[in-house]
């Protein structure tokens, strides 16, 4: 029997998990996919509710992960295996190279002497990355990664002799022996290249909503100034699409929760960006849970922001890089044709697992939410349960990591 919990996802609801575990005295592990901790939250350039830089409240979780010995913490990893039952499971984690010495180096002067570049991925392509990278400033663990796939020609020779980086390391496998499991494997944006009447993927300055946090973000591709991606002019007009592939029957058959609050955060950033620029949001209905209501009557009270209740049907590529959208309004019962220098599509929320299941006893409903497991000890968190704000997000961190302890305890 183990009193040790597993937390799958290192992203908000991990974290907390994580921590409350641990404060409560029992040994952690943390299996994270990408190289750094911290999920979506780290990609926004605010959130909610108080409309902090993620660096606020990662920072404070990371302190006390730093300051907790009884939480240990497995990066670029994944979980491959689970035998045992209840109380008694021993998981099998893979875990990639990061290809650098273990200890914190600055590579920044390496990095900035690569030519070769690839998509960089934290910003959802909108900027490019070299071999040696970090993810963001405030990356946690502080470690660069070598990935020698982006390394140009010119660049192998350079790096070659480099003690610090380490192109042989293996892949490891470890094995964790733990009494119960807190799933927070998170979300990610749903593919916007579906989505083809709305112009994603071949449209340009249509843009996601997350695309839309990382250019508004200090440490995203422009340093936080709200540009047009196609030539770097700052849009006098801008347009949002709700409902962007949520809340129909072919894409996500369910409302996300969170994109009608993200355009309506969004149109703030543009608003203190630019304050002339005309925004436009066309909506299905604007969802402000709760308190939020105050957030839409203030977006409401800005001179240049229009709503329109109306579906956007079509977005086409215009001339000079203008975005056109046809859309139908509701209220007038007319068909519009409107031409803006952008357009952001509030895309909606996919659980992790729709596409990337893990090898646990995990029930899962159509779309891939969670929809038991508790039986096994295993305990879903976050938007692996259902689309959830980051502090609702953070409550079910807790409750999961509760369950998880009575678990182990009860046993
Ligand atoms: Fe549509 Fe708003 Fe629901 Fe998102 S939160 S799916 S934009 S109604």
């Amino acid at each position: 029997m183990s009193n040790s919990i597993l937390v799958v996802g290192g992203g908000f609801a991990g974290l907390t998990a994580a921590i409350e575990a641990a404060e409560l005295g029992h040994d952690v592990y943390i299996v994270e996919k990408t190289p750094y901790l911290g999920g979506r939250v780290a990609q926004l350039n605010k959130y909610f509710p108080k409309l902090c830089p993620p660096s606020c409240g990662l920072e404070i979780q990371f302190q006390r992960i730093r300051k907790n010995p009884r939480i240990k913490f497995f990066t670029m990893a994944e979980v491959t295996g689970l035998s045992g039952t209840k109380g008694d499971y021993t998981v099998t984690v893979k875990v990639k190279p990061r290809r650098v010495v273990a200890h914190n180096v600055d590579l920044t002067l390496l990095a900035s002497g690569l030519e070769g570049t690839v998509d960089n991925e934290f910003d959802f392509g909108l900027s490019r990355r070299k071999a040696v990278y970090k993810s963001m400033p405030f990356a946690y663990p502080n470690r660069f990664v070598f990935d020698p796939a982006a390394l140009s020609l010119a660049d192998t020779a350079r790096v070659a002799a480099n003690k610090y980086l380490l192109p042989e390391e293996p892949e490891k496998e470890i094995s964790l022996s733990v009494g119960a499991i807190v799933v927070a494997t998170g979300w990610k944006p749903y593919d916007v290249t579906r989505l083809t009447n709305l112009g994603a993927g071949s449209v340009k300055n249509c843009i996601s909503n997350m695309q839309m946090e990382r250019l508004a973000a200090a440490s995203g591709p422009t340093g936080g100034r709200i540009v047009r991606p196609s030539d770097g002019c700052r849009p006098k007009s801008i347009a949002f699409v709700q409902c962007a592939g949520s809340r129909d029957q072919n894409h996500l058959n369910y409302c996300s929760y969170i994109c009608c609050m993200a355009s309506l955060k969004q149109t703030q950033y543009v608003v203190e960006q630019c304050p002339d620029a005309r925004v436009s949001i066309f909506y299905i209905d604007l969802r402000t849970p709760g308190r939020y209501v105050n957030v839409l009557d203030k977006v409401k009270a800005c001179p240049n922001v229009q709503m329109v209740k109306g579906k956007v049907a079509d977005v086409r590529q215009g001339e000079n890089n203008t975005v056109v959208l046809t859309v139908e309004d509701a209220v007038r019962g007319e068909k519009m044709t409107l031409t803006y220098d952008m357009v952001v599509l509030a895309t909606g929320m996919q659980p992790s697992l729709a596409d990337d299941k893990l090898p646990l006893p995990l029930p899962l409903d159509e779309e891939g939410f969670v929809m038991g497991g508790e039986e096994a000890g295993i305990f879903a968190a976050g938007c692996a349960r259902m689309p959830l704000d980051v502090m609702r997000t953070a409550q079910s961190g807790t409750a999961a990591a509760l369950k998880a302890v009575q678990t182990v305890k009860g046993r």
